[in-house]
């Protein structure tokens, strides 16, 4: 696992949104950014799981969070404009912005991959967080330290069969990590964006994935919030522009 040792109260005063925050990483993110005393803001597209997450947090007593709706889907650039405009009248700024949200769509052979899946998941996958993150340059430069992290994937730094659009939209995503960091490293602005790779991790898409595994062999999605905690945190100030892994595993012994 990544190893940093988060202080308690790291994320104080820091406003940061997560997308995908009512289920899986995106949840666990949340609910561990606000224990470390962050505002969170939930975007999802299911209310009910965003309530739960919300009422969690208050229930832990972390700073009230704060929920947009939105299916990334179907989103448009107006959308994004309504969801930065309502951030800035109620903080003014974006310390944070966690791109979680993803979907894999279908695990088949190029030859038969349907193209409005492959359309469907490169919206969610990669436009979506485009939009958002254009959407939110004017509030991440009002802050004094903000952070931008784009979710990866093993696939997306090296492709396997029938991984499809996900595996190409997770490529898309590390370019746009790249693309983030560099346009965002400004004298005048503190903006950092890097991309994390969570590796096999307890959740409904893993499961989904693959069927056949026992989930008890995976880490909970608690169990890698560490290099997230790291990279939304001062301690990653001036680190921009790189690829990291929540979980590296001791190399494993040789088989007799
Ligand atoms: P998950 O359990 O399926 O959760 C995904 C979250 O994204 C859910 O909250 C889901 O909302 C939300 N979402 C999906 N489509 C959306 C849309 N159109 N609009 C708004 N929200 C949407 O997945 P996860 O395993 O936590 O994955 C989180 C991230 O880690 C993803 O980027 C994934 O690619 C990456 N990842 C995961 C693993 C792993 O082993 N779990 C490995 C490598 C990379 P609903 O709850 O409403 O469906």
């Amino acid at each position: 696992m990544f190893d940093y040792q988060a202080p308690a109260d790291l994320l104080k005063e820091r406003v940061i949104l997560v997308t995908g925050a009512g289920d899986g990483i995106g949840r666990a993110a949340a609910l561990s950014f606000a224990g470390h005393g962050a505002t969170v803001i939930l975007l999802g597209r299911t209310i009910s799981k965003l309530e739960k997450v919300y009422d969690d947090i208050e229930a832990a007593g972390g700073p009230q969070p704060a929920i947009v709706p939105l299916n990334l889907e179907g989103a448009t650039a107006q959308d994004y404009a309504s969801v930065a405009d309502s951030i800035d009248e109620n903080f003014g700024r974006l310390d944070g912005l966690l791109h979680n949200a993803s979907i894999i769509g279908q695990r088949t052979p190029l030859a038969q991959f349907e193209p409005a899946v492959w359309q469907q998941v490169m919206q969610v996958n990669l436009t979506a967080p485009f939009l958002l993150t254009q959407a939110m340059i004017p509030l991440l430069r009002q802050s004094k330290d903000a952070s931008v992290i784009f979710t990866s994937s093993s696939v997306g730094r090296k492709a396997k069969a029938y991984w499809g659009a996900y595996a190409v939209s997770k490529f898309g995503t590390e370019g746009l990590m790249q693309l983030t960091a560099d346009e965002l490293d400004e004298p005048s602005y503190s903006i950092r964006a890097n991309s994390v790779n969570p590796g096999a991790t307890r959740t409904s898409m893993r499961a989904f994935a693959y069927p056949a595994e026992n989930p008890s062999d995976n880490p909970a999605p608690e169990d890698i919030m560490p290099v997230y905690l790291y990279l939304m945190g001062p301690d990653s100030k001036g680190v921009t522009g790189q690829a990291f892994d929540a979980q590296s595993r001791p190399p494993k012994a040789p088989t007799p």
